[in-house]
């Protein structure tokens, strides 16, 4: 969500939802009230707490949010555990957020903007209390296709909760194709009205807006802050310390759909098929650490550090070794010099909403130069065909290839893909994101939403 913060700064609105478990620890109540209040006088708007259990916590969100609908909405059901207890609790948690909705915003002053596939139910939650509002709900990962939804035992409950809001918006025309389909298919009656970016869909019981609306960057601070001295330093630093290479980067954070081992896969069958490039380039592979202490994103961590030593064991020569491995977040001037210093992105998820890293490796590609390796089932794909090099992440060979063609390609092709790409992010940014959402929802533009320049939290 940091992605919203942009946009939400000074406006003077509410943040409801959870903090997460490590915020709040030993926190007594005036602490958290300190906190929370300081939030608000630096960001401009309120942030507005859903306390959370720790039974909660693993039913709700490590449980139905990140066991089902993650790897289910990501197209690998094999990774789903159809816990029952889950969907319990997560329809009991729903209803919490729903009432925090209810107890904090009325029916005529506010808009209800829902976020993501933890809070699907929160608009029929609402209903059921008999609490009016104006909702809109914004999936940031994928839908998936008709075959893959009908696993989900809980099909028709989820389906009929997001035909609740007022509107629903997806990433990409692919995802509202598949979630129409899911409609059509399950909902026997529905009728779809008119076409573009948003259309009606009419069950026999309500009349919903259905639109796609693919989540961007603030460009503009992106490419600003990648020119500061601060970032070209460092950026020049990095790469005098890897010295006469391309450098290649990877950064994802440490997750099985980001496709992780198999681009390392990519990269070793490149290094053997193609011997030119040994010497010459270096992967920079940066894991942001995710759900830790989950069994199964432990063991994805302990397979990428396998693979990373196997392939360094391997191929290292005197003076070059092939992979960099970081394991950690990085700061905001890090990410940036980065971004800013390595002539390739590699951003192959086998399944992404859109993929952020994607958009901000060329927003700071302010000469042009980076060449960009982007899966075609990211949902940045729909945007940056037409610069990028699209892969098939399951195909070894084929992202092997790619990262050849990328390696070799000249200046004036790397220059005119890059500005395409640059080009379309500029113009969709995250301020024209919000815009046409909220145009969609409530017929309002950002620029006639009010400002709080002179919001003042209460304590
Ligand atoms: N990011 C970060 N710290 C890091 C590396 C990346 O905060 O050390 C950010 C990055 O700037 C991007 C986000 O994490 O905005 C990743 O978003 P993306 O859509 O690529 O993937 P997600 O993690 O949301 O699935």
């Amino acid at each position: 969500m940091t992605a919203l913060g942009p946009v939400l700064r000074d406006r003077g609105g509410q943040w409801i939802g959870w903090l997460g478990s490590t915020v709040c620890e030993g926190l007594g109540e005036d602490a958290l009230a300190r906190l929370l209040l300081q939030g608000a006088q630096e960001t401009g708007y309120t942030l507005q707490p859903v306390d959370l259990t720790e039974e909660e916590v693993e039913k709700y969100y490590f449980g139905f949010s990140n066991e089902i609908l993650w790897p289910l909405f990501h197209d690998l059901i094999s990774h789903c555990n159809f816990d029952p207890a889950y969907w319990h609790i997560y329809q009991s948690v729903n209803a919490k957020f729903a009432q925090s909705i209810a107890d904090n915003t009325t029916a005529d002053a506010d808009y209800v903007w829902v976020h993501d596939y933890q809070l699907i139910l929160v608009a029929d939650q609402l209903k059921k209390m008999g609490v009016a509002r104006r909702t809109g709900f914004f999936l940031h990962i994928p839908f998936p296709p008709l075959d893959g939804f009908v696993r989900l035992p809980w099909r028709f409950e989820i389906l009929n909760a997001l035909l609740q809001y007022d509107l629903v918006g997806f990433q990409t025309v692919r995802d509202r194709r598949n979630f129409m389909d899911c409609v059509r298919m399950l909902v026997p009656g529905t009728k779809v009205v008119g076409h573009g970016q948003v259309i009606r869909c009419h069950t026999p019981s309500q009349k919903v807006l259905v639109g796609t609306f693919p989540i961007s960057i603030d460009f503009r601070q992106f490419a600003e802050t990648s020119t500061t001295q601060e970032v070209q330093d460092l950026a020049w630093i990095i790469h005098a310390n890897i010295p006469e290479r391309q450098l290649i980067l990877g950064v994802d954070r440490l997750d099985y759909t980001k496709g992780i081992p198999e681009r390392l896969l990519a990269f070793a069958n490149a290094l053997k098929r193609y011997p030119d490039m040994r010497r010459k380039v270096t992967l920079i592979q940066v894991v942001v650490p995710s759900r830790e202490g989950v069994p199964e994103y432990e063991s994805l961590k302990q397979e990428i550090e396998m693979l990373v030593g196997e392939i360094n064991g391997r191929f290292t020569e005197v003076g070059w070794t092939p992979i960099h491995y970081i394991y950690r977040s990085l700061s905001h001037t890090e990410l940036l010099a980065y971004y800013r210093t390595c002539e390739i992105a590699l951003v192959t998820p086998l399944k992404d909403g859109m993929n952020l890293v994607a958009k901000e490796f060329c927003a700071c590609s302010v000469e042009d130069n980076g060449v960009l390796i982007l899966s075609e089932f990211a949902g940045a794909a729909a945007q940056l065909y037409n610069g990028a090099l699209l892969v098939n992440p399951y195909h070894i060979e084929g992202v092997a290839d790619a990262i050849h063609e990328a390696f070799c390609m000249d200046k004036e092709t790397r220059q005119a893909r890059m500005k395409k790409m640059r080009r379309s992010i500029q113009k969709n940014d995250i301020f024209y994101w919000v815009s046409s959402f909220f145009r969609a929802g409530i017929d309002k533009d950002l620029s006639q939403l009010p400002t709080a320049e002179f919001f003042v939290p209460k304590p």
